[in-house]
């Protein structure tokens, strides 16, 4: 392998040691309520890694989880109840709900000083005029690390794979505000391979394990891969065939152990952002 792992557990462990230091210096402890509707295996699973996410970091936190039949309104009265306690400063409501749930309305009704996943279009405006309150936790965390290992996209041409509002479209905006060249490829994208092949930064954020192929990887590129699949043998892989890339790549992440970490520990970071502004300190 030539390329240089950027190792996302380890800076997400310095970044939440960060995090846990700052908490400790606030008169009031960050505070997180986490949400969950039905019993979706994984959605379970996210939701106990961020309560131990938040043990590490010293917060308080409260996890509700409530029956797949819960209707709108009793959950929209929960996330009203959670937007008025001074004990909670953000509120993750974790999707996808199940069907039947307005997803846009019960986004919509958390208060966007508490809105920690920066869903709300409050917060999604802030973020394409450049001044966002809270960082949208993944594309946040590919920054972060992009920041570490000295990788500036200034000047660079920059190609997303993958436009959704959680992962593609935000990671555009924040690296087109730092002044990449960004394109942003989709499914109706004809010629993704040509576009993939010409990126300095590559970032593939599409869910289909093997589609990045080393011919997609420029010589000397960054290639950061968000994806989450499980593979024929039920492993967890992202979208990038991480070998054959690591071959060409100067710079790859790692699926597990590289973006995954990094977008909790942003969550943890927004978490103390919101209780920062709440209580006043700069
Ligand atoms: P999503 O909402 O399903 O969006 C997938 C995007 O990929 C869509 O824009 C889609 O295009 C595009 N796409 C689908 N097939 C394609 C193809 N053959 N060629 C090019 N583009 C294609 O998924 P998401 O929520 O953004 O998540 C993407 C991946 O990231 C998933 O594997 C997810 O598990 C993972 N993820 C990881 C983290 C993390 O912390 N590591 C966080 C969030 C998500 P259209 O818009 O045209 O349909």
């Amino acid at each position: 392998m030539a390329a240089t792992l950027i190792d996302g557990k380890a800076l997400a462990a310095k970044l939440k040691g960060e995090v846990r230091a700052r908490a400790e210096a606030l008169p009031r402890k960050p505070g997180l309520a986490v949400v969950l509707v039905g019993d979706d295996p994984a959605s379970r699973v996210y939701v106990t890694s961020k309560r131990k996410d938040c043990e590490e970091c010293g917060f308080y936190s409260e996890e509700y989880a409530l029956p797949a039949e819960t209707t709108q309104k009793e959950l929209l009265d929960l996330v009203a109840g959670l937007n008025g306690r001074e004990e909670i400063d953000g509120i993750l409501v974790q999707l996808p709900l199940p069907g039947g749930l307005d997803e846009r309305e019960v986004l919509l009704a958390i208060d966007p000083a508490k809105d920690v996943d920066c869903f709300h279009p409050y917060n999604v405006g802030q973020l394409t005029i450049g001044a966002p309150v809270f960082q949208p936790c993944t594309p946040g965390g590919v920054m972060e690390m992009l920041r570490a290992y000295g990788v500036d996209p200034a000047g660079k041409r920059c190609v997303v794979l993958g436009r959704s509002n959680i992962v593609g479209k935000p990671m555009a905006l924040l690296l087109l505000h730092a002044h990449g060249t960004v394109a942003v490829c989709h499914s109706r994208t004809p010629d993704l391979k040509e576009l993939a092949a010409s990126a300095d930064i590559l970032v593939s954020a599409v869910g289909k394990a093997g589609l990045v192929t080393a011919d997609m990887v420029k010589e000397g590129a960054v290639v950061i891969d968000v994806a989450m699949n499980r593979n024929e043998a039920g492993r967890l892989c992202g979208d990038v065939r991480f070998e054959e890339a690591a071959e060409r790549a100067a710079y790859i992440t790692p699926v597990p152990g590289g973006v995954g970490p990094m977008t909790r520990a942003m969550l943890m970071k927004n978490t103390l952002t919101a209780a920062m502004l709440h209580q006043g300190v700069r």
